[in-house]
């Protein structure tokens, strides 16, 4: 048996020194790569399988990923300018296999075949890394396929299973893990990386990082992508602004539309890309489907489908965080923490919020947010859910 074991504590023995090398983009974590640092160090633990947790878009994966590379490079420092570690960085390295999903499930034989590449000896590193970004969303049977490889892993191989938290996973594997917590970056951090990695401009970046409250990637989209920002200080604007029931209802309706949308296309997009590539991997290159392929390609199409499903829900989720993080905003003025605002580009609106409202009025809108988010999550109809919502706040703000 390997030195598996699980270690709560995370505690770094000294802060950590600012990150370099193959840290570079992991933002925020100082306890968490002093851990990762101290694994791989000469002497230190190496334990073969590894539970990295945090909050969505607390950057998991590019933590696993820069860890791999520390534990592949030429020098063993995690230099982040050898070959090993550029190749396990940009997910090219041959011994380091990452398993992302877009899909509600990772299917079983995809882990079936995973498991047999940790058998295999490394090629050229001097570990066979494995790293699943979704481990949370693995069914209790999939599970029982890795378990064994878990347990007993050939001496170089090393797991990096990645989830929300450590009770997204059957308890059978994550006993046998060694556990790593990322914290939610702040804002500074974040913005400093859009500006260093991204070419973000600094005004812009801090926006961006402080709207996406800690979510590296919605930061860099909000920083990046046309309009986005701007639609979110519309919502917390026109949040801010209903008055009645019958706004309400029209609210809600819009909202989910742009959820529904942005789904689509997002979906819409990652389905083409994969159709491409299948053609591509059966010799296709004139897009003309063969009738052989064609129940292969209609497959592709329908898990595409059932993924915009879960997107839809994803999406609005999001937008019902945002809404939560305006009425704190609000909160936070009526309770006079003097707390940075998150929303700051509609500072005008939630003082007015707050000078209208009660604090007490304000506590149970945010309940009333999570309750709807906890509906959404357990399958009540999304229209129906973000409808009574909107209309409760309207109706407290008349
Ligand atoms: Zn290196």
């Amino acid at each position: 048996m390997s030195t598996v074991q699980t270690d709560l504590s995370g505690q770094p023995g000294q802060p950590a020194p600012s990150a370099p090398g193959v840290w570079a983009d992991v933002v925020g974590q100082d306890a968490a790569v002093a851990q990762f640092r101290r694994a791989a160090s000469p002497g230190g633990s190496l334990a073969q399988a590894w539970l990295i947790t945090g909050p969505p878009g607390s950057g998991r994966s590019t933590a696993a990923r820069a860890f791999a590379a520390m534990l592949q490079c030429d020098h063993g420092t995690g230099c982040g300018q050898c070959r090993a570690c550029r190749t396990s960085l940009a997910g090219t390295h041959p011994d380091v296999t990452v398993v992302a999903t877009d899909k509600l499930s990772i299917a079983k034989e995809e882990v079936r075949s995973l498991v047999m590449t940790a058998q295999r000896a490394p090629a050229t590193g001097r570990h066979r890394v494995l790293v699943v970004e979704d481990a949370d969303r693995m069914s209790a049977g999939t599970f029982n396929v890795l378990l064994k490889s878990i347990e007993e892993p050939p001496p170089a191989t090393v797991w990096m299973l990645c989830a929300p938290s450590a009770e997204d996973l059957a308890p059978t594997i994550r006993s046998r893990c060694r556990l790593v917590t990322l914290s939610v970056p702040g804002s500074d951090v974040v913005a400093e990386l859009l500006r260093r990695r991204d070419g973000v401009e600094e005004d812009l970046a801090l926006r961006s990082a402080r709207a996406a409250q800690g979510h590296i990637g919605l930061a860099l989209r909000y920083a990046t992508q046309e309009g986005a920002l701007a639609a979110r200080v519309e919502s917390a604007r026109t949040l801010l602004g209903l008055r009645g029931a019958g706004e309400a209802v029209l609210a809600a309706q819009a909202l989910v539309e742009r959820a529904t949308a942005e789904a689509k296309e997002h979906a819409d997009q990652v389905a083409l890309e994969e159709k491409a590539r299948f053609l591509r991997s059966a010799g296709i290159d004139d897009g003309k489907v063969p009738p052989s392929l064609r129940s292969q390609v209609r497959q592709l199409e329908e898990d595409a489908k059932r993924r915009q499903t879960r997107l839809v829900r994803d999406v609005l989720d999001r937008y019902l965080l945002d809404a939560h993080s305006v009425l704190r905003d609000v909160l936070s003025r009526q309770l006079g923490t003097g707390a940075e605002l998150v929303n700051v580009d509609v500072t005008g609106e939630i003082e007015q919020a707050a000078a209208q409202g009660t604090g007490r009025i304000t506590l149970s809108l945010l309940e009333a947010v999570q309750e709807a988010r906890e509906r959404i999550a357990g399958n009540v109809p999304p229209l129906l859910a973000v409808e009574a919502l909107l209309t409760r706040i309207a109706v407290s703000q008349r």
